[in-house]
């Protein structure tokens, strides 16, 4: 069935839900998104994959990005849509959907925006990072991406939500020698000596860090550890593993050397590391939007594609209808007054001047 653009962003909610898109199978939605995108004499339309990216070229003297990823995770029997009262329910309702609704209402209704606009749905957002959408456009068509500043639809629950901290992994590693526990004077005990890593977690105090008006909490801790031969050997190797949530005034290498710090006389190694996001709220383009949308930015914790932006020198910030914490969830719903509401703060800003 085509998408009526014109029908708002609550209906078109309703529409996106019900036409499923587990990642790697977005093709039937990105097609739809595509054919209601097309013959809009404003937009030129680029596909690519299951992306389908959409541009005004007005000659402004800015141009934002505002994107949203059509994929959800697996259905769990909460498809089709069911609507009871304002509130809608099924997969995909909160991530995301009901933003990438308010975005395809808004990219036909703005002919004449205040800014040029970038509207960007793209595919396998939820899947390994090497598969998604947002990342083989800035490998392969950045020229697509260029803008002063970007905005992603993800769940805030119509809050703006700025930046995102980065996150570290590593492996801190005792080593020892191997010994039969009976003799266990001839061996060294790796387990053992462990301990003092784990007393410096647990005594460390993570910071709370301002960066750009928003206060970021960190987090460094102990995620999973691993030792041990056998119950009748002294252990020669023990793992912890470690996860350093830092705060986006670290660039990934600073957030190394600080680990590295903490844990300094211990065998340190990286297993993965995503750089984070300052929340760029300085720029003019950001002020307008907070103006624009009404309220207070807060930080976002968790990792999210606006580092994508962040890597490619472009402010960004998260602004979506949906409870975040309900994402995922078999259980998740949105208000579509809250979508709705989203909408109408975009439309604010993208019509100010
Ligand atoms: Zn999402």
């Amino acid at each position: 069935m085509p998408l009526d653009l014109a029908a708002g962003s609550a209906a078109l909610t309703r529409a996106l839900v019900d036409v499923e898109s587990v990642s790697g199978g977005e093709a039937p939605l990105a097609d739809a998104i595509e054919a209601a995108l097309e013959g809009i004499p404003h937009l030129e339309v680029v596909r690519d994959g299951d992306a389908v990216v959409a541009r005004t070229a007005l000659g402004r003297a800015s141009r934002v990005v505002i994107a949203g990823h059509i994929d959800t995770v697996p259905v769990n029997g909460n498809l089709p849509g069911r609507l009871d009262g304002d509130v809608l329910w099924g997969r995909g309702t909160v991530d995301m959907k009901g933003g990438c609704a308010v975005m395809l209402a808004l990219a036909a209704e703005l002919a004449d925006p205040a800014v040029d606009v970038t509207w960007v749905w793209y595919d396998q957002e939820e899947v390994d990072s090497d598969r998604n959408g947002l990342g083989r456009l800035v490998r392969t068509r950045p020229e697509l991406l260029a803008a002063d500043f970007a905005v992603l639809c993800e769940p805030t629950s119509a809050e703006v939500e700025g930046g995102c901290n980065g996150t570290l992994r590593v492996d801190v590693t005792t080593r020892g020698r191997r010994a039969h526990s009976a003799r266990a004077w001839m061996g060294e005990n790796a387990i053992h000596a462990a301990a003092p890593i784990l007393d410096r977690l647990a005594a460390y105090a993570p910071a709370e860090v301002e960066v750009d008006g928003l206060v970021y909490r960190e987090g460094l801790n102990a995620v999973l550890i691993s030792g041990g031969v056998a119950t009748n050997v002294i252990p020669d190797e023990c793992r912890v593993h470690v996860n350093y949530r830092f705060a986006p005034s670290r660039t990934g290498t600073e957030a190394l050397a600080h680990v590295e710090e903490v844990f300094a006389g211990f065998e340190v190694s990286v297993a993965d590391l995503a750089e984070g996001a300052r929340p760029g709220l300085d720029s003019p383009l950001a002020a307008d939007f907070l103006a624009a949308v009404g309220g207070e930015a807060r930080p976002k914790y968790g990792w999210t594609d606006v580092a994508r932006f962040t890597a490619l020198g472009i402010p960004a910030v998260n602004y979506g209808p949906g409870d975040p914490s309900l994402a995922h969830a078999d259980d998740e719903h949105v208000s579509l007054a809250e979508v709705e509401r989203c909408e109408r703060g975009l439309r604010a800003w993208l019509t100010r001047r």
